[in-house]
């Protein structure tokens, strides 16, 4: 008979992507931690997929904050975090067609209360991204403090900073069972874990993880968004290396230079249930059309294709906080389109929401937005949530 590997800690967090790793990176100086993750590798769902960009103007009201207090981290992060930069200069560009400057003008008076961004006539918006064909782009607005993240940097210097402290990460182990007696006890491969404090950082199967646990979900709902890469002549490459990430403002798709290539994304949101996200052709060959009909790109096959997926709250604010109606089960999921960009800040936030530290005012108002009781149940602040 085999006996089980028996492991005694302070926290267990299941899900090995950013969210669950930069929580493991905050935590590991207070506490014990033990880290799961089912696959081989961290970051092998939505945090390995992404688009890495961090844009301020962007996302809900506690979305736009986190990010805003994310970005020092960003540029200088703790000595030894990391041997390369975590963020390069990129730029975000917002654009619009002649039928959609009412909703361009909106966009752009939101993004002047959060950041610095700089309007842009036409003459203006093909000089800033000659690719663009005039008839698609009568107008935009730079965001120039945007940054390309270096996602793998970001994650491993989370890990490094969980690993130094002693925090142990178990990868290739799918988490089979929860039990709460007491502490929780997690089964997972020839693993059992016992702690104190669980957390559900598994984020596109958060209410997976939930519901394991005998516990209600939040109505967290994957979405799948795919993309593509494009390759370029060699030139072209060359000269559209610095453009910035360029979204139309319909959210109809996307494109940023991308080591050489171009990438292209439709933007979309199809619902999903967890799973290793694939992309479909025809949302491909969609997201190509719109951006060639966009663009003076040469046609070209895409180089690579990918899908991922980003898991929303009703409210499209994270979910994090402990549940009140099981003592010590911790939520930290729902990250949406921005977990990398806000990761640094909601770590944090996170940490000292599971700790029980005090919070500056700013991270109270931020912990009721985020508070998995705010689904109209009074919170564990003792107020009903109100939106941020
Ligand atoms: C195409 C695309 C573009 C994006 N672009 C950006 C961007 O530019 N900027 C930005 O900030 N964000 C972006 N995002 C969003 C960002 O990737 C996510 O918000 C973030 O990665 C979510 O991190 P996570 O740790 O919650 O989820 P994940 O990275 O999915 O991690 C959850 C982990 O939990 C593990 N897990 C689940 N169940 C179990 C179990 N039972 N046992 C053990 N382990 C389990 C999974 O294997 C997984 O590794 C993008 C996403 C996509 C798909």
């Amino acid at each position: 008979m085999d006996f089980p590997m028996v492991e005694r800690a302070d926290v267990v967090i299941i899900g090995g992507g950013i969210a669950g790793i930069s929580l493991a990176g905050r935590l590991a100086p207070h506490r014990d931690v033990v880290v799961i993750e089912m696959e081989n590798h961290l970051g092998t769902h939505a945090t390995g997929r992404s688009a890495a960009v961090y844009i301020e103007a962007y996302g809900s009201r506690a979305i736009r904050l986190l990010s805003t207090r994310s970005r020092a981290f960003f540029e200088a992060p703790p000595a030894g975090f990391s041997a390369v930069p975590l963020v390069h200069p990129r730029g975000s560009l917002v654009f619009a067609g002649s039928d959609d400057r009412d909703r361009l003008r909106k966009e752009y008076a939101l993004a002047e209360r959060i950041t610095t961004v700089q309007w842009l006539d036409q003459d203006a918006l093909l000089t800033c991204c000659p690719v663009l064909r005039p008839e698609a782009a009568a107008a935009g607005f730079l965001e120039p403090g945007a940054r390309d993240i270096d996602t793998d940097a970001l994650l491993q210097g989370f890990a490094r900073m969980a690993r130094q402290c002693g925090t142990r990460i178990l990868t290739g182990v799918p988490v089979s069972e929860i039990r709460h007696a007491g502490d929780w006890l997690v089964i997972a491969g020839e693993w059992e874990i016992r702690a104190d404090v669980l957390v559900n950082a598994a984020g596109a199967w958060a209410e997976e993880v939930a519901h394991r646990a005998g516990l209600p979900g939040r109505g967290l709902q994957p979405m799948r968004r795919t993309a593509a890469t494009l390759p370029l002549p060699p030139d072209l490459a060359r000269a559209t290396a610095d453009l910035p990430v360029a979204t139309a403002v319909d959210e109809s798709f996307y494109f940023k230079p991308e080591a050489g290539d171009m990438l292209v994304s439709l933007s979309e949101e199809t619902p999903l249930r967890p799973c290793d996200a694939y992309p479909e052709d025809l949302d491909i060959a969609t997201a190509l059309e719109r951006f060639h009909e966009a663009t003076t790109v040469p046609r070209a096959r895409p180089k690579a294709s990918w899908a991922g997926l980003r898991t929303f709250a009703a409210d499209r604010n994270p979910v994090v906080g402990y549940e009140s109606t099981a003592p010590g089960f911790f939520w930290c999921a729902g990250q949406g389109g921005y977990g990398l960009q806000t990761a640094p800040a909601l770590s944090a936030l996170a940490a000292s929401l599971l700790l029980q530290e005090s919070l500056d005012s700013s991270g109270v108002a931020l912990a009721r937005a985020l508070s998995p009781e705010r689904f109209g149940i009074v919170n564990s602040l003792g107020d009903r949530c109100s939106a941020l």
